[in-house]
């Protein structure tokens, strides 16, 4: 038996409508990416951004990616939506630097999905050429769940890419399974510190304990730690007294349309100027 009611059949359908909406933004370009800076702690200066997808729904208005990532994972969609952002990414990096902007990388979210792609590495490849971009410009950020993956080709393509030069990092450090075997198994350069544990850095003992460990792991394995989440001027402090090398958060910006990015690089180098002068 099952059962089956009416409230099941209008999510069903509204899920429907959505999957259909989803793919025609991809075609469309209704999706668009943001980007957050990456501040070096000790220096204050960009060390990378990330990009973030954005849908705007002609309709429904702004759809966070928690909501459509999953959906275009369930849909088959999460391939193409992964190569959009690759090449919108490299893109935005070039033409910023074709306009003098300093960007040293950006980092673009992969699905363990998009793995699966034997042609991946040769894909990325050809998309820095076109955009004269080397492969250190670029950072791919999986998470843990990658593991969890059977697929053959998965292990395989991270391999080859790293290979190539582009620099993976563990996005959401410290929530997922946890198991530490899995950094002798992956060819990582940089660990995410997940937001949560940033959250609760100011009144929770144990969350700096942990935040303390996971950046004695990243640095004893020789990789970059960011710290993800940053919100206030308390916790920024904690991080840098604990050593964080880069740190990423609302305290130096939300994720920002290109523009505004923009804008935010001219007022960062203008503040570092009056702070010299
Ligand atoms: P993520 O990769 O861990 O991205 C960081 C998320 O934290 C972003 O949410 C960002 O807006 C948010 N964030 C940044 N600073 C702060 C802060 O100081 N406080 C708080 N509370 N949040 C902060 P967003 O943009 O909603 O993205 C959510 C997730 O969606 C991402 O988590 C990533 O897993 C996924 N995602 C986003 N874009 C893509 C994409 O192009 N491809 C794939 N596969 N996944 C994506
Ligand atoms: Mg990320
Ligand atoms: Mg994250």
């Amino acid at each position: 038996f099952s059962f089956f009611s009416s409230e099941m059949n209008q999510l069903a359908q509204e899920r429907l409508a959505l999957e259909t909406a989803l793919r025609s933004a991809i075609l469309t370009r209704q999706l668009h990416l943001h980007y957050q800076p990456q501040v070096d702690m000790e220096t204050g200066k960009l060390y990378g951004v990330e990009a973030l997808a954005r849908w705007t729904h002609p309709e429904l208005g702004e759809i966070s990616p928690v909501r459509f990532i999953p959906l275009a994972e369930e849909c088959g969609l999460i391939a193409d939506l992964g190569h959009w952002a690759l090449r919108e990414a490299c893109r935005q990096l070039s033409a910023w630097r074709a306009q003098g902007h300093e960007v040293p990388a950006v980092s673009v979210n992969l699905s363990p999905t998009s793995f699966h792609n034997l042609d991946l590495p040769r894909m990325i490849a050809a998309t820095l050429a076109v955009h004269a971009l080397q492969p250190k410009d670029l950072t791919l950020e999986i998470t843990e769940s990658v593991l969890l993956d059977t697929n053959p080709s998965t292990m395989k393509t991270i391999a080859e890419v790293h290979a190539n030069g582009i620099r993976l990092a563990m996005d959401d450090f410290g929530t997922g399974y946890s198991s530490l075997s899995y950094l002798r198994r992956l060819p990582v350069n940089e660990l995410k510190l997940d937001r949560s544990f940033v959250a609760d850095l100011g009144n929770d003992e144990a969350a700096r304990a942990l935040s303390a460990a996971i950046l004695g792991i990243g640095k004893s394995l020789h990789l970059t730690v960011v710290a993800e989440g940053v919100e206030t001027a308390e916790q920024n402090l904690l991080l840098r007294e604990q050593g964080y090398p880069v740190a990423q958060g609302y305290l130096f910006s939300r994720p920002l349309a290109p523009q505004d990015f923009e804008s935010w690089l001219r007022q960062a180098a203008a503040g570092k100027a009056a702070a010299v002068a």
